[in-house]
């Protein structure tokens, strides 16, 4: 028989502390399980390394490595920087495999061979600075595009954006060409097709020169949609030409919309708007990949679209709430081309707070 419990009132209040300890225990458990699957800490990945600034082009050369000493010291300035997941490009990535999916094995050992040669600076071909890191970096800028697919990939974080430097998207597949080395776009692309088992990606290309290298290596593919919109006609021609709409099965999956110099914000928003948004909802692109130049800025030496910084905020929102009506926003943006130092600070700064930003309520 048991003793009568002398002390009726505390047993109680030990059941209460056991009973509120399994409850506490079991809320935390369920706590840390429901964070486990929350979104992404950070929204937006900024890839960048200082290897980058190691591709040399010489005194006076618009592309240069002031361009990412600019940027980079102006995001760490200001509150967003904060909110990035700041990495570098991934060790762990082989980009050689992939660059070869898009460029002559001959062309490619030939840069390596004429960096390797170089004293300083030399050139290849008319618009192409080289010197002995140039291809090393020319490389790294593709592994940087590739972790930026990795990441968006994995979940890991929403959206990225490498700034890479050399850019890719007048690459040829047989030769470097205006200021680019590898199709860094392109081979982003090529790259989640067969890694990650993509079948539909789209680049969206918003250089203030046409993407003539991106174009190539895509005309006459079914699986990735090429958009570009730039100043015409200019630098690198006919390339660019509204005419060229894909060829075979790739026919009307290339889509060239010229604009006039001094068109301003509101002429590239009507054709963000309009002929891109329809070609978007047609083609449900699984991942959108931005070739993004910011040389049709106001105070771009080189371009006349005469843009303002704001305007890569409100482009970028547009290409989110088109991926949000796919069911995703896995955007991968790259930097191309950029040369004053407000259009790759400003301009490059509100495209990323854009990217950051917390996604409207549909
Ligand atoms: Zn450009």
């Amino acid at each position: 028989m048991m003793k009568p419990n002398p002390h009726p009132r505390l047993a109680s209040h030990r059941i209460s502390a056991l009973l509120l300890g399994a409850i506490t225990w079991s809320f935390f458990t369920m706590t840390t399980l429901a964070d486990e699957k929350q979104p992404a800490a950070f929204r937006t990945a900024l890839i960048y390394d200082d290897i980058f600034l190691e591709h040399d082009t010489g005194p006076g050369f618009p592309e240069s490595p002031d361009r990412l000493r600019m940027m980079t010291k102006h995001l760490k300035a200001h509150p967003v920087s904060k909110r990035l997941l700041w990495t570098g490009p991934s060790d762990k990535i082989d980009p050689m495999p992939w660059v070869l999916e898009m460029h002559e094995e001959d062309y490619v050992k030939e840069l390596k061979n004429a960096c390797k040669a170089a004293e300083g600076v030399t050139r290849l071909g008319a618009d192409n600075p080289i010197s002995p890191r140039t291809y090393e970096v020319a490389v790294k800028a593709v592994a940087g595009a590739l972790t930026a697919v990795d990441a968006v990939m994995a979940g890991r974080v929403t959206n990225a954006f490498a700034a890479v430097r050399p850019p890719g998207h007048h690459a040829m597949p047989d030769r470097a060409k205006g200021f680019c080395f590898f199709g860094n776009a392109a081979i982003a692309a090529r790259y989640a097709q067969k890694h990650h088992k993509l079948e539909r990606v789209m680049i969206v290309d918003w250089d203030v020169h046409h993407g003539d290298g991106t174009q190539e290596m895509f005309l006459k593919d079914p699986t990735v949609f090429v958009f570009n919109t730039h100043q015409y006609p200019f630098y690198p021609g006919p390339s660019g030409s509204p005419d060229i709409i894909g060829e075979g099965a790739g026919k009307g999956l290339n889509l060239n919309v010229p604009l006039s110099p001094g068109g301003g914000d509101e002429a590239v928003l009507k054709v963000f708007r309009t002929t891109l948004t329809e070609a978007f909802r047609k083609f449900k692109p699984q991942l959108l990949i931005i070739s993004a130049g910011f040389d049709a800025h106001e105070a771009d030496p080189l371009g006349a679209l005469g843009w303002s910084s704001d305007v890569y905020g409100e482009l970028t929102e547009i290409l989110r709430a088109l991926c949000r009506e796919q069911g995703h926003e896995r955007i991968v943006s790259l930097l191309e081309g950029g040369y004053s130092e407000r259009g790759i600070t400003e301009g490059v700064r509100r495209h990323i707070e854009a990217l950051e930003a917390p996604a409207e309520k549909p």
